[in-house]
């Protein structure tokens, strides 16, 4: 029997992989180690006809679909350890623009293609490995024209829906009378968020200040605490509105770091926002929009969001809601301002879609810049956090101490 070349090549590498966990001392495998791991990616091809192929340890399941506005294939596959060289994706070929890749949920995996112009998934399929050849995903696209696209991408939406149980009504309410805070981490997975300098990524960042910040507010005893996410995964936008109205919160909190692109000035300091329909300026704007791209970012499928939110009781609601968002971001400023430096503008709006809980009082801080180098220093300084969090957990508790009273006296 003939032995090619790549067997070789192949099994060489796996007795260098065996070799190295052996030294390594005792104790559990990873999960990590256990996953399929990503290895490679090429494209090829041209404006007509892409391929790509993405090389794998071992056969992976997977599930395509595409969206529009901006036109994108989505591939699903089970939770890989992604373990391609630096900048894959980055730039694309043919009808491929870019690609990204990483977590959405516990285990589950995405890989996101952002096209030149609308495509058809000719083939998608993983091969298995054979002859020391990895296990290998290819997606062949085909260029096709707007309509075609439309029309197929609803046919795709129509049949995962049919396919799929029904959505759990978020976490169970439970006994507890004690007003219920839902602190929310922003992106998170294959969504990093805001990058700094030397790839500090925005949603490490702010978990790790959630997370602080919730070990006050439960320490203190006086109110419940709910996480949109409590590790690196990805969250829908509209998940996370649902997981505060489903719970019941009393206040929702969404928690980022914003950066200015290079030559658009040197911006600094904390921020509070409030949800309005028109922003209170171009900067707002240009955030809002940018942090509403976390799903797109994601490959989410807006048209699948159910619209639960509509008619006369909802603007009513809204009303007094977005009075209680004001009142409490005032109290954030208020008490932010002596443990960190404000933005010389910090109370704004803009149309965030994580504000959108209509019975929730809802902010969102974006705790600094990335892009400045002063703010970056605190955002990652184990004391600025613990003395940022300190100042947003006393004004959550006065917040909720006058309007808890308030409730009470109106319950009658
Ligand atoms: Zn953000």
């Amino acid at each position: 029997m003939a032995i090619r070349t790549a067997s070789w090549a192949f099994l060489g590498l796996f007795f260098v992989a065996a070799a190295s966990a052996a030294e390594r001392p005792t104790g559990p495998p990873t999960t990590a180690e256990s996953l399929p791991v990503a290895t490679g990616a090429r494209l090829g091809g041209d404006e007509s006809q892409t391929r790509l192929i993405m090389d794998f340890t071992r056969k992976i399941d997977l599930r395509v679909f595409t969206l529009a506005d901006p036109y994108r294939v989505v591939v699903d596959i089970p939770e890989v350890a992604f373990q391609l060289p630096a900048k894959t994706g980055e730039s694309g070929r043919g009808l491929i623009k870019a690609f990204r890749f990483g977590l959405v949920m516990q285990g589950g995996s995405r890989i996101v293609f952002d096209l030149t112009k609308p495509a058809r998934v000719e083939k998608a399929f993983v091969v298995d490995a054979a002859d020391g050849a990895p296990a290998r995903l290819v997606l062949d696209l085909v260029a096709t024209d707007r309509q075609s696209f439309l029309r197929r991408s609803a046919a795709e939406a129509a049949a995962a829906r049919a396919g799929l149980p029904r959505a759990n009504g978020g976490p169970a309410k439970g006994g507890d009378p004690r007003p219920l805070v839902v602190l929310d981490p922003g992106h998170g997975g294959i969504d990093t968020g805001t990058k700094g300098p030397h790839g500090e990524e925005e949603k490490d960042i702010v978990l790790d200040f959630a997370q602080r910040l919730r070990e006050r507010l439960e320490k203190a005893g006086q109110y419940r605490v709910l996480m949109t996410r409590t590790d690196d995964t990805f969250v829908p936008l509209a998940d996370r509105v649902r997981i505060a109205r489903d719970a019941g919160a009393a206040l929702f909190v969404s928690i980022h770091a914003d950066s200015l692109p290079r030559g658009e000035g040197d911006a600094r300091g904390a921020s509070i926002y409030t949800l309005s329909e028109t922003a209170t300026d171009s900067e707002a704007a240009r955030l809002a929009e940018k942090e509403n791209r976390a799903d797109v970012i994601a490959g989410v499928d807006l048209k699948s969001e159910p619209d639960d939110v509509a008619g006369i009781l909802i603007d009513l609601a809204e009303r007094e809601t977005k009075s209680y968002s004001v009142q409490f971001a005032h109290k954030l400023a208020g008490e932010m301002k002596t443990a960190t430096q404000l933005h010389k503008t910090p109370l704004k709006s803009a149309g965030f879609r994580v504000l959108r809980a209509p019975d929730v009082p809802s902010v969102l801080v974006e705790l600094g810049y990335v892009s400045n180098r002063d703010d970056l220093q605190s955002l990652l300084s184990d004391g600025w956090r613990n003395h940022t969090a300190d100042a947003m957990a006393r004004a959550i508790d006065s917040y909720l101490a006058s309007h808890t009273v308030d409730a009470r006296a109106g319950a009658n």
